[in-house]
């Protein structure tokens, strides 16, 4: 025990995404600091392992959605976090190694959303110059594509948008870290984070106690367990086809504004969202998936994705993911020794080493 947990300078609670990248820039801040990585699970088992994959900064749509109720200069920030904290997260773990591909992103518009599309047409312009320092070209613009689906009346494209095979990513990063002399200690959970001034006492849920300098918060949508934030857990399903022969669809999709989302993995499909169907209901920290959404989901495939092919699904899971009432991550100093990374929402991938670059930086 004493080799591992006896003057520990820095102790990071979380391995996902947010948890992985602090280690790292600590280790690149602190050359001879002892870092160590408590993971509740036997793998990272919060988001970061259970996401869609989605390389991704905001369709435009969601951008005005943005401006209603945050200022310009807010909005702006968010997403240049997000693009760069998706060049961040390539130059880290690299292209080839997390099966980078950028074929693009389009927002789908049915019937029912016309006014939405409307709307969001007739801002195209004037969004993409706003965001032009950003991605120094017009980053949206009316498709031409139709991908074969059924009952989408139009589709906004960005050919920046990007996926990643997320499970080689998180397998990449967790390699980078140990690399870099850091612990990951997996099976360990935090039950209790006790800021003396001095240092900062760590119960774990077996009732070993320790003591570590600085301790990091990255545990996103299981944070109240531990602290007092303003951070709820938003349970997101997701599923996969078996392999479609002749599949058209290549790209990152998104759809009823955002609540349901789709990208081809080769020549799979995966599929997700319907939180919408019961917000309530998906307010959990519980892993599960529901007949409710999982046939939804369904139904859409069959009736607007995959109109014309047969398919059969392969798996299906669930994540949290940490939402709250504004949609920027909260990265903090929240007392003397402890700091927090938390409340990534639906685009941790893309913003996250960012988060844990910022955070390293408050010490
Ligand atoms: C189904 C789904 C699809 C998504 N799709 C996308 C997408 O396409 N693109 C995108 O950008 N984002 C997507 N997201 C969101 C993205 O995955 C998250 O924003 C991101 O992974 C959050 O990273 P994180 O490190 O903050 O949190 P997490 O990955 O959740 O990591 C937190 C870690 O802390 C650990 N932990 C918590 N409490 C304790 C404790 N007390 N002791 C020890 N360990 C603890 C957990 O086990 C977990 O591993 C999706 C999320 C889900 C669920």
């Amino acid at each position: 025990m004493e080799t591992y947990f006896r003057d520990v300078d820095f102790t990071v609670i979380g391995s996902g995404i947010v948890g992985l990248s602090t280690a790292y820039h600590l280790r690149k801040n602190n050359p001879n600091a002892k870092i160590i990585v408590l993971e509740k699970g036997m793998l990272p088992e919060g988001a970061s392992t259970k996401n869609a994959g989605f390389a991704c900064f905001g369709t435009l749509s969601e951008v005005l959605w943005y401006l209603e109720s945050n200022s310009e200069e807010e909005v702006y920030n968010l997403v240049e976090r997000r693009f760069l904290g998706l060049q961040k997260l390539r130059s880290l773990i690299g292209n080839d190694k997390m099966d980078f591909h950028q074929n693009g992103g389009f927002e789908l518009f049915r019937e029912n959303d016309k006014e939405l599309m409307q709307k969001s047409l007739e801002n195209l312009d004037e969004i993409n110059s706003w965001l032009k320092p950003i991605f120094k070209r017009d980053v949206y613009k009316k498709s031409g594509r139709d991908f074969d689906f059924k009952n989408i009346i139009g589709i906004i494209e960005t050919e920046l948008e990007g996926q990643i095979h997320t499970g080689k990513m998180m397998r990449n990063f967790v390699k980078l870290v140990n690399e870099n002399e850091i612990s990951i200690l997996n099976n360990v959970e935090v039950s209790a984070v006790n800021d003396t001034g001095n240092s900062v006492e760590i119960e774990l849920k077996n009732g070993f106690r320790f003591n570590s300098g600085k301790v990091f918060l990255c545990t996103n949508a299981f944070t109240k367990k531990l602290y007092d934030l303003d951070v709820v857990p938003a349970r997101a399903q997701v599923l996969v086809t078996q392999p479609i022969d002749n599949l058209q669809l290549k790209g990152c999709f998104h759809m009823d504004e955002g609540f349901y989302y789709f990208r081809n993995i080769g020549n799979r499909v995966l599929f997700g969202g319907g939180r919408n169907l019961d917000l309530e209901g998906e307010t959990t920290t519980e892993f599960a998936i529901t007949d409710l959404i999982q046939n939804q989901l369904e139904n859409y495939l069959r009736e607007i994705i995959l109109p014309k092919q047969k398919f059969e699904i392969e798996h299906r899971w669930s994540g949290i993911m940490g939402m709250g009432q504004k949609r920027n991550p909260i990265v903090e100093q929240l007392s003397q020794n402890v700091y927090c990374g938390v409340r990534l929402t639906g685009t941790g991938i893309a913003i996250g080493s960012l988060v844990g670059e910022e955070l390293a930086e408050l010490v």
